[in-house]
């Protein structure tokens, strides 16, 4: 009877245990889970973040540690209790509600992602007043159009760079072609100090594309600073600004850039939405004593 009772005490037990074994498709379900907006508020603004899209991605080292040894690229890893075989990828956009215009900061992979995220968050893409393009690359530029070619933001005006758009409409990118080009006669093009409107001004952070740029957001005296892809990942490259980033075209402008605005951010205190960074992508800078730079995640700030 005791033995019994025992056995099914144990096989009892067991039930919860295999339940609970990690699985594959447990692993895919955590994902899924991660949500896809996220509200902040800077004087009279609203600031939300978007996932638009999220995936892993394999041996990050050739990516983001370049020019470091494996031990190096496994000693910063570990320290900072990242796996060195594979990272997550996050892409997201940034809505600005200034209460008269909604200016939505990069699209995303494909507009499927980026209005799915702003349905999440309570936008529709029709009422997105202007789209601002940090960059040319992909992750930022497919949401404006959907496969057949439709513009996914009806009513929205177009915001660039004059130094990036200019490269890339010298360069045959089949991106650039099928995603900017047919909408250059709606497009407005600013250099660095230029203004989207009050509160919203560009700030030049070349060196990850020819003419990428970052925005400076200022409301109520507080000031928020979107820096795109000045850095790609939250410790290999933030944290360490002079590895270099497969995806930086000129890697030591990238890195000088990537030392400016962390030693801003820093100096003024002023917090930071990466693009890349993992959600809802907003931090701030700290710098230690041997004067590195550490990503210090948005706790709750700016709510
Ligand atoms: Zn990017």
């Amino acid at each position: 009877m005791l033995i019994s009772r025992r056995q099914a005490l144990l096989s009892g037990a067991a039930l919860p245990l295999a339940a609970a074994a990690p699985s594959l498709v447990q692993a895919q379900a955590a994902t899924a889970s991660l949500p896809t907006h996220r509200d902040f508020t800077l004087g009279d603004f609203r600031v939300t973040t978007l996932l638009s899209g999220s995936r892993r991605v394999e041996n990050p080292q050739g990516i983001f540690g370049m020019n470091v040894d494996a031990d190096t690229f496994a000693a910063v890893s570990a320290e900072n209790f990242i796996p060195t075989d594979a990272a997550q990828f996050f892409f997201t956009p940034t809505v600005l509600d200034t209460g008269s215009e909604v200016i939505l900061f990069d699209t995303g992979n494909d507009a499927a992602g980026i209005t799915a995220a702003l349905a999440g968050a309570g936008y529709t893409t029709d009422q997105i007043t202007h789209v601002v393009l940090t960059h040319m690359h992909g992750d930022h530029i497919g949401g404006l159009t959907d496969e057949s070619g439709a513009e996914t933001f009806a009513n929205a005006a177009y915001v660039t760079g004059q130094v990036e758009y200019d490269h890339w409409a010298g360069a045959e990118n089949e991106g650039f072609n099928a995603k900017v080009r047919p909408l250059a006669e709606k497009m407005s093009f600013l250099e660095d100090g230029d203004a989207v409107r009050g509160g919203v001004t560009a700030m030049a952070a070349f060196g990850h594309t020819p003419g990428h740029m970052g925005y400076m957001l200022e409301s109520g005296g507080s000031q928020l600073f979107l820096m795109a892809d000045t850095a790609n990942h939250y410790v290999w490259s933030l944290a360490y600004p002079d590895w270099e980033v497969r995806f930086d075209m000129d890697k030591q402008s990238a890195a000088a850039t990537r030392r400016r605005v962390m030693g801003m951010a820093a100096a003024d205190r002023i917090p930071l939405i990466g693009y890349h960074m993992p959600f809802p992508g907003l931090g701030f800078i700290d710098t230690r004593a041997d004067d590195t730079f550490h990503f210090v995640p948005h706790s709750y700030q700016l709510i």
